[in-house]
């Protein structure tokens, strides 16, 4: 009899027990229950000390700072953004109507940020002479003038900037043609009769195309007449094309008037020549007016001459012509028409 009630004293003991605690894990998930739906956790994010805010997704918003330290507002140049002071977090509990004011953090984050600019600087003598974006142009800027023997080829350099403002950028070619001294060594092209001068003009008798190195742009608009070659059983030493006279002619790239003739100018009428550096030179005949002057340094581009009907021609047209070391090269191998 004894062992039984032992036994039941156990069993009711053991029952009162299991109720309590199946009371208190009801209780535990109700209290969890509300403090679920009262509070979430959130992080708190100070910076310089100063609580600005609290983020929703922390991970999402430094990342999307990060970003900005790489690439800043996305502008080209932009080297990197220092930002000297980066938020803290700090993880609480807090109550459900909070709301969390990621982007206004973010804007605060980057308003101390500062950005720099990376771009390259050409020097002459250590003096910086322009600006330009990348180092391929400012290579090819010193490479361009070290070609056409520049007379400060040996004082040129590159720098590389790191800075906070943005400097304005100089155009390849239009550094080239300001930086340009011209070799004192070397004699003036003189102002010869350009008879002899031309006739001594070789028509190469390959249409292989020899790279210069230069890129030419189309010296006046209009259409071809004349191609290069062979022509009424002499060779035709360049392109002709047609034009209305008075129409604008271009320097087809950057470089120096070599010479500039009025007249019969051995069949060329009215015409001029530009050296381009290393033996290169083009050549614009029968034109109505000349605008530049032999010496004259020009930009490819820029309004040299006009198309006329001057010497030996058939019409209004410009004759261009495109010779390295004197032997005349197809021009069609360097601008299309
Ligand atoms: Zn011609």
């Amino acid at each position: 009899m004894f062992k039984i009630s032992k036994v039941k004293k156990i069993l009711m003991h053991f029952r009162t027990c299991s109720k309590f605690t199946i009371l208190i894990i009801v209780a535990a998930i109700l209290i969890l229950a509300i403090m679920a739906l009262t509070y979430k956790p959130i992080y708190s994010v100070t910076l310089n000390g100063e609580e600005i805010g609290y983020s929703a997704n922390r991970s999402e918003l430094q990342e999307k700072i990060n970003e900005y330290i790489e690439k800043g507002t996305g502008e080209e140049n932009i080297a990197f953004v220092e930002i000297s002071n980066l938020p803290e977090y700090k993880m609480c509990l807090l109550k459900r109507d909070i709301v969390p004011n990621d982007e206004e953090i973010y804007q605060k984050v980057i308003e101390g940020g500062t950005t720099y600019y990376k771009y390259y600087a050409v020097t002459v003598d250590e003096e910086i002479k322009a600006y330009v974006s990348d180092f391929t142009k400012a290579e090819s800027i010193v490479s361009q003038l070290k070609e056409k023997n520049s007379t400060n080829k040996d004082k040129l350099g590159i720098q590389e900037k790191y800075e906070t403002k943005l400097e304005e950028f100089t155009e390849v070619e239009t550094c080239v043609a300001n930086l340009y001294e011209k070799p004192i060594e070397k004699p003036v092209v003189k102002k010869t009769t350009q008879k002899s001068y031309t006739e001594s003009v070789k028509v190469a008798n390959t249409t292989q195309k020899i790279n210069l190195g230069i890129s030419f742009i189309r010296p006046v608009s209009g259409t071809l007449t004349s191609r290069f070659g062979t022509r009424w059983g002499r060779g035709h030493k360049g392109i002709d094309i047609g034009a209305p006279k008075g129409t604008t002619i271009y320097a087809s790239a950057s470089g120096t008037v070599a010479s500039t003739t009025t007249g019969w100018g051995g069949g060329y009428g009215n015409h001029l020549i530009i050296s381009h550096g290393n033996g290169v030179q083009t050549l614009y005949g029968h034109c109505t007016t000349l605008l530049v002057k032999a010496g004259q340094k020009v930009s490819q581009g820029q309004a040299i001459a006009t198309v006329g009907n001057t010497g030996n021609s058939y019409g209004n047209h410009l004759h261009f012509e495109v010779r390295v070391n004197g032997v005349a090269q197809n021009p069609q191998n360097y601008v299309s028409y």
